[in-house]
């Protein structure tokens, strides 16, 4: 019912709003542009529709914005919660304004959350100032793409004016026009000496910054997304995201482990890319769905369906030849994940728990199912992992109903992919936090695909790589994931 306009920021998740990483965490469609950072999409909820309406300059797939406005429309007509996640801040140079007017005119409810834009954010990632007392006492941002595309009188009036100026310049989508924006700028009097500074993939770990002149801009190298700073500040150095210990590091953190995201956190700030190895993936019942497929013909032996997680929700929609299969049916969620997933499948769920305070998904659901009472279909449908755990389906029987457990999916080891492959291939360390962690890895990509840097979280997880013929770099001094940050910065780091 209500469309949020929320900014992504630059690209460190760090630097999302707290309330944009809140309504990410709700949202059941997230509309995202090709420049938001897995990072932050990674906070959208489990199961939730994510649609890239990213506009490419290589050719490739791009939504015009008609169409942007449309999905916007109608996702927000049809959906509680629909994020439009839009890179740094929706209303600077980002086109923010025309969807906000789209669904104004269409009747549909919007709200802005503001993002940290490019503009501030890449500058403060590289260690520019865009003030400083004495150097510079205004900012002005600009787009390179309105000098680009020929520009209109007000444009040239607007770069000669600024030109002339001595207030610090921002040029976001400057990269293509680099040759005009140093021509229009010298024309109108700024010195060939000016300092420049050209940020690249500001506030990830890919962040690097070349420092220049006006007069040698135009022979500078840039690569797209880059924001570039003219004026004296750009001549300061203050520390920056390059500064970071891991900085331009990749480390390898396998996912299955408990403390993934912990620790995947914990590298990520001190500035590494960190890759994420799925050892575990989702694969077909083993009957090929058939259990099922007979469990939803006979759907009126049910007066319940209980789906405990996105993968549950997509093994029972395989099956399901036609939606009104489930029409007489009451439809419980473990979670709000799994309610998404259902959600964006157009099922609104009758009962959702909520995990949390040390109480598990299916605890959860048992705590706020209904008892069993009078006569009338009595069966619940639950379909699970095969082999999965057993609490649910028991804490459902305790409470009077008979349960149909029904193995619709497997989780099986999973082999690296091509993207997860390459990765490993640029990596410069792995970081193994338990024994299953380093079994994990050799499973997924073998033993000819670790980086040369190995570190554990102690003793043990050195013991079992031993055993498996893995030699260990370092060891964290304690078991935390600090410690293994530290035990990684001390063989790769960089000295302050
Ligand atoms: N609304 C966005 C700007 C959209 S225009 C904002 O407020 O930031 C897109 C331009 O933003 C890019 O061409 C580039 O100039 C800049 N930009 C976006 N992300 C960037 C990043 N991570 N590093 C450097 N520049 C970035």
């Amino acid at each position: 019912m209500t469309v949020y306009l929320v900014g992504a920021g630059p690209g460190d998740p760090g630097l999302l709003t707290r309330r944009g990483a809140e309504l990410l965490a709700r949202a059941t469609t997230v509309v995202h542009d090709r420049l938001v950072e897995p990072g932050v999409l990674a906070l959208a909820r489990p199961g939730a529709r994510l649609v890239d309406v990213g506009k490419r300059g290589d050719g490739g797939p791009s939504a015009r914005q008609a169409d942007i406005n449309r999905l916007l429309v109608e996702a927000g007509r049809d959906e509680a919660v629909v994020v439009r996640l839009k890179g740094g801040d929706p209303f600077v140079l980002g086109r923010g304004g025309e969807e906000a007017l789209a669904l104004s005119a269409a009747g549909v409810a919007y709200e802005v959350v503001p993002g940290v834009s490019a503009a501030f954010g890449a500058p403060a990632a590289a260690g520019v100032p865009v003030t400083h007392r004495l150097v510079a006492s205004a900012v002005v941002v600009l787009s390179g793409h309105d000098l680009e595309a020929g520009g209109s009188a007000e444009t040239e009036r607007d770069w000669g004016l600024l030109g002339a100026s001595s207030a610090t310049l921002v040029v976001l989508m400057g990269a293509g026009a680099r040759e005009r924006v140093a021509e229009r700028l010298l024309r109108a009097g700024r010195p060939a000496a000016t300092p420049v500074a050209v940020v690249e993939r500001a506030s990830t770990p890919r962040q690097a910054t070349t420092r220049t002149t006006l007069g040698e801009l135009a022979a500078t190298p840039v690569a797209s997304p880059a924001t570039i700073v003219v004026g004296a500040v750009a001549g300061l150095r203050l520390a920056g995201y390059e500064d970071r210990p891991l900085a331009g590091r990749t480390v390898v953190v396998t996912r299955a482990a408990d403390q993934a995201g912990a620790l995947a956190a914990a590298l990520g700030e001190a500035g590494a890319a960190v890759h994420l190895l799925a050892t575990r993936a989702t694969a077909g019942a083993a009957d090929g769905g058939a259990a099922l497929r007979a469990a939803l013909r006979r759907a009126a032996d049910f007066s319940w369906v209980v789906v405990a997680s996105p993968n549950a929700v997509a093994a029972l929609f395989a099956e399901l030849r036609d939606a009104r299969a489930l029409g007489g049916l009451q439809v419980a969620a473990a979670g709000p994940g799994t309610a998404a997933a259902l959600a964006v499948r157009g099922v609104r769920a009758d009962l959702v728990g909520e995990p949390g305070e040390g109480r598990g998904a299916a605890a959860a659901l048992v705590g706020r199912f209904p008892r069993h009472a009078g006569p009338g279909p009595v069966g619940v449908l639950l379909p699970r992992a095969a082999g999965g755990r057993p609490e649910l389906a028991g804490g459902l029987a305790a409470l009077g109903w008979r349960v149909e457990a029904v193995d619709a999916y497997r989780s099986v080891p999973a082999t690296a992919d091509p993207a997860s492959l390459a990765a490993l291939e640029r990596a410069d360390a792995v970081c193994f936090a338990s024994p299953s962690a380093v079994e994990g890895f050799l499973g997924a990509a073998g033993a000819g695909r670790l980086p040369p840097v190995v570190v554990t979280i102690g003793p043990t997880t050195t013991a079992a790589a031993a055993r498996l013929g893995i030699a260990v770099t370092a060891e964290a001094a304690t078991p935390d994931d600090g410690a293994v940050v530290a035990a990684l910065v001390g063989v790769l780091g960089r000295v302050p």
